[in-house]
């Protein structure tokens, strides 16, 4: 059976259609600019791509071209529509309602647009990849799976903020935290690969979003993203955690609403603002070997930064099993896994630095042999786990 996956952002579609049986992809692509002027559908199968710059005024058009793209007599891999068996859609905000991943009926819709407040980017863009999808696919079963699912095994203790409790209740106010597809697929990994009855995992999700989570015995126990993907370590272009003070003091000195400085703390913020360089980890790197000492100072920063989180969790937890690393810089970046992992051998963590400096963009245990916390590189695989979850839900 062929799986498509679709992952839709307000002006882009990612999709990638996979084989399940042998888990392979057989097709990706990507369109950006959807309802803007250079509309353009990028299209990859095996080794080889094509671009298609045609005007695309909404997610139904892209979606069609999409399917073209797929069933195209030159680059096509599929010769109908019906060779696909199911489609899984990436949804970012399902609340407290939805727990795990479901297939898409009229309540699922009205969920993810009860939550439109919660994610007023994406969930509203979710929704028209999946009208896009109904309107050119009507009879393909389709599967909604949700960034905060995963983490809903939360406890209140780990979720609840400290504030009046009636914005909890009314307004829904409370940690939910994201990449939860992606944590949840690690958690699966480790889970295997640990091999007994009981865990406590560290998964440090490390890209230019970034987050991690406690796992006990592969659920989700705590996590670092909040209400928002706001909250939590330094990233890219978020702040990551501060006094929530700072957005009163900057509003009123410099001139700026509430809005506009939570702007200012999502998209130019984290790496690109301390280090007044890049948002990229790669560039902070550069700059820190040029001798510039704002770079080196954000590599600080950074580290620092996911080293407590680490250590908050090991002691939430009562004890660590095993650090998995993942996504862009925790797939290959054996420096920031390293400081991470310095001075946490009173926690039993002892890096094997050969091993370490070895590994990128591949799965492969970091640890020494007498460490006593076992630190695991594992690539994440979203579109994978959300091919599977479709694959379960609509083969019942
Ligand atoms: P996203 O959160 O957008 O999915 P990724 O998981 O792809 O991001 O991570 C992107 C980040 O990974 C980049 O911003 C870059 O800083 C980092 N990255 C990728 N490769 C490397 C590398 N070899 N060394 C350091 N950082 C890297």
């Amino acid at each position: 059976m062929k799986i498509l996956i679709i992952n839709a952002g307000s002006s882009s579609l990612k999709y990638q259609l996979i084989d399940i049986q042998d888990e392979s992809v057989i097709a990706k692509g990507l369109v950006e600019r959807i309802g803007i002027a250079g509309s353009k559908l990028t299209h990859k199968y095996g080794d080889k791509s094509f671009e298609l710059s045609v005007p695309m005024k909404d997610h139904t058009e892209a979606m069609g071209h999409v399917l073209d793209a797929l069933m195209d007599k030159e680059h096509g891999v599929i010769e109908s529509i019906a060779e696909i068996g199911a489609v899984g859609h990436r949804v970012l905000h399902g609340g407290e309602k939805i727990t795990q991943s479901t297939v898409i009926d009229d309540y699922v819709m009205d969920v993810i647009e009860e939550y439109i407040p919660l994610g007023p980017l994406h969930n509203p863009a979710n929704l028209m990849g999946i009208r896009a999808c109904k309107a050119v696919m009507p009879y393909t079963p389709m599967v909604a799976v949700f960034d905060t699912a995963f983490h809903q095994t939360m406890p209140p203790k780990a979720y609840l903020y400290g504030i009046p409790r009636k914005y909890y209740t009314n307004l829904g106010i409370r940690r939910y935290g994201f990449h939860g597809t992606s944590h949840r697929y690690i958690a699966g990994e480790i889970t295997k690969k640990l091999n007994r009855e009981h865990s406590k995992v560290v998964i440090c999700h490390l890209g230019n979003g970034s987050s991690l989570s406690a796992c006990i015995d592969g659920k989700c126990a705590d996590t670092s993203m909040g209400l928002t993907p706001l909250e939590g370590v330094l990233m890219g272009t978020r702040s990551g955690s501060l006094d929530p003070a700072v957005v009163q003091f900057i509003s009123e000195r410099e001139n700026m609403t509430a809005t506009q400085v939570v702007n200012m703390l999502n998209k130019q913020s984290g790496l690109l603002a301390l280090s007044e360089r890049s948002s990229d980890m790669r560039d902070v790197y550069s700059g820190a070997e040029e001798g510039d000492e704002k770079c080196r100072e954000t590599l600080d920063v950074w580290a620092y930064g996911v080293k407590k989180y680490v250590g908050a969790y090991a002691a939430a937890m009562g004890g660590l099993d095993a650090i998995v690393f993942t996504a862009g810089i925790g797939e290959n970046d054996w420096r920031s896994r390293a400081s991470v992992c310095e001075g946490l051998e009173f926690l039993g963590v002892e890096l094997d630095d050969a091993k370490n400096k070895a590994l990128r963009g591949k799965e492969g245990l970091i640890s020494s042999d007498t460490s006593k916390v076992q630190v695991w590189v594992i690539p994440t695989n979203e579109e994978l786990a959300i091919a599977r979850d479709t694959l379960a839900l609509t083969t019942k």
